[in-house]
C-alpha cells in the first residue's frame, strides 16, 4: 500500500505489505511489522506518531522482501523449461548437501536486513 496509516488507523501484514508468492514469508513478516507497531505504540504517547514511526522502521524492510520476487526465484520456484528444471533440481540438491536454507547471497541479506529494535523498557514501565 502507499500508505499504511491513517490518522490512529494503520494496516499490518499482508493489508500493509503482501509479499508475493515468489518473495514468501508473508506470516514471518505480519509478525515483524506487529511487533515494530505495538513497540512504537508503547514508545510514544502520541498514536499518530507511533504509527508515522511504525511505517519509518517497516517498510524499506518490507519494500525489500517484496523486490525479492523480481529476482531469479521464479525460475527457482516455477522453472519454465527443462534448463531451469535441472537447474532448480541441482540449487536444491546442493542446499540439502549443505545444510544450507536459504537462497543466494543478495535474499540472505535481504533476509538480515532489518534489526528489530529492543522495547523491553516499554515493556517493563
Ligand atoms: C497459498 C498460500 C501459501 C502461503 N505460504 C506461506 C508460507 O509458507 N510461509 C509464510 O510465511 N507465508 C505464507 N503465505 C502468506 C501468509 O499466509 C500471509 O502473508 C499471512 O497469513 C498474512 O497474515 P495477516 O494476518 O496479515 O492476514 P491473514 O492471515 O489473511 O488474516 C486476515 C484475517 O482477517 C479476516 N478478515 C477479513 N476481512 C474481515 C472482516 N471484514 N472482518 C473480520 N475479519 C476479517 C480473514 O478471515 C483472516 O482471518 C501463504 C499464503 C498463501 C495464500
Amino acid at each position: 500500500m502507499p500508505r499504511w496509516s491513517s490518522g490512529r488507523v494503520a494496516l499490518v501484514g499482508d493489508a500493509a505489505h503482501a509479499p508475493s508468492f515468489l518473495s514468501g514469508q508473508g506470516s514471518s513478516l505480519a509478525l515483524v511489522g506487529a511487533y515494530v507497531l505495538a513497540g512504537e505504540l508503547a514508545a510514544h504517547a502520541d498514536p499518530v506518531d507511533a504509527v508515522a514511526s511504525y511505517e519509518r522502521i517497516a517498510r524499506p524492510f518490507m519494500e525489500a522482501k517484496q523486490a525479492l520476487a523480481s529476482k531469479k526465484g521464479g525460475s527457482l520456484l516455477m522453472p519454465r523449461t527443462q534448463e531451469e528444471l535441472d537447474a532448480r533440481n541441482s540449487t536444491l540438491a546442493a542446499m540439502q548437501q549443505s545444510g544450507e536454507t536459504s537462497r543466494g547471497d543478495h535474499a540472505g541479506q535481504v533476509h538480515n536486513s532489518l534489526t528489530l529494535p529492543d522495547y523491553t523498557r516499554w515493556l517493563r514501565a
